[in-house]
């Protein structure tokens, strides 16, 4: 099996994450390619924190994250390119150096420290330091505890952020991931002011009528056979539709996983780059991350991706041959 290792991020682990950036005065925050909104509620929260103790801080996205997130705090700050002014990187909900993607440039900022906080147990461990906690749910609630050990107060817009977060990687509260010490920290965010319902309809229930199209389509293209759901969506029939949002399954791979029938559901989405973005599901007993992490992706056990190379049917062929073994031997 490929795996690097997961280890909980220990107490020195900490103390030294938080001594790079006690002495850091610039920092380039960045998040993953093809941001989810725990990608972006924890980019923002940990922007906010940072600037709250008078750091320089700009939160980063190769990608532009999906605008109903826009009512999150300096969302308009996030930037998509970056130069070499800064005295730290810090790797964001992002489990591996290739998905920092085209804002890290090697040339530019490979002499800087560069220090992790993510919750994928995929994590490469890439950084200078690595905070890196599997168990938890979501990167927002590693963010969460940086601001408690590092005694900063949990200010409106920080709150909001994270459990902008929280709420987005657990779907309200609903995937297997959802602990005891999630609701502990979700209610912490709340008393800080996070308005719980109004962050559940704007990241989680609502969606534009061109996502539900992409679905519809989506699911007439399932197979459906022996545990495994998997479905396609490619730029033809994006173009077809008509639909301008260029990115994103539409919420189909969650409508296949939660169906009686799948054991392990995939959706491959065709991107504006013409490269394949695999997201993977497994009910409990049935573990995709290792699957992505085969592919050069990653991911937790119940939801992993990798993006693989063009053709769509190449990458379907291989990808579906992989999880039809994960069923069988699971
Ligand atoms: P989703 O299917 O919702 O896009 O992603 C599910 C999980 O897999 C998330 O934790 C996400 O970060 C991870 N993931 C999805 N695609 C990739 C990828 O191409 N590379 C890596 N390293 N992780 C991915
Ligand atoms: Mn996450």
């Amino acid at each position: 099996m490929m795996t690097f290792g997961y280890k909980r991020a220990t107490e020195q682990d900490w103390q030294q994450a938080e001594q790079l950036l006690r002495q850091s005065k610039r920092i380039l925050a960045i998040t993953h390619m093809s941001p989810d909104g725990d990608a972006i509620g924890s980019l923002l929260g940990f922007t906010h924190a940072m600037r709250a103790i008078g750091k320089t801080v700009t939160p980063a996205c190769q990608d532009k994250a999906q605008m109903k997130f826009a009512y999150l705090p300096s969302f308009n700050e996030i930037r998509d390119k970056a130069n070499a002014d800064y005295d730290l990187i810090v790797g964001i909900d992002c489990s591996d150096l290739q998905r920092l993607g085209s804002v890290y440039q090697p040339q530019l900022h490979k002499h800087l420290p560069i220090l992790v906080f993510d919750h994928h147990i995929t994590n490469t461990y890439y950084g200078t330091v690595n905070i890196v906690i599997g168990e938890l749910a979501s990167a927002a609630e590693v963010i969460l505890q940086l601001v408690q050990r590092m005694k900063i107060p949990l200010a409106h817009d920080i709150a909001t952020s994270l459990l902008t977060g929280l709420v987005s990687d657990t779907q309200a509260f609903r995937t297997t991931s959802t602990t005891a010490e999630s609701m502990a920290a979700a209610m912490t965010l709340m008393k800080a002011g996070a308005p719980l319902t109004e962050i559940i309809t704007k990241a989680v229930v609502t969606q534009p009528f061109d996502n539900i199209r992409v679905l519809g389509e989506g699911i007439r293209n399932t197979k459906m056979d022996d545990g495994l759901a998997y479905s396609t969506i490619s730029r033809k029939l994006r173009n077809e539709l008509g639909i301008k949002d260029d990115r994103g399954d539409g919420g189909l791979v969650t409508a296949l996983i939660n169906t009686y029938e799948a054991k392990v559901a995939a959706v491959f989405t065709e991107n504006p780059e013409g490269k394949i973005e695999v997201s993977m599901r497994g009910r409990p007993g049935y573990d995709v991350s290792q699957v992505a992490l085969e592919f050069g992706g990653g991911g937790h056990a119940p939801a992993a991706g990798c993006t693989l190379p063009g053709p769509m049917r190449d990458a379907v062929n291989r990808v579906v041959s992989r999880l039809r073994q994960v069923i069988i031997e699971a």
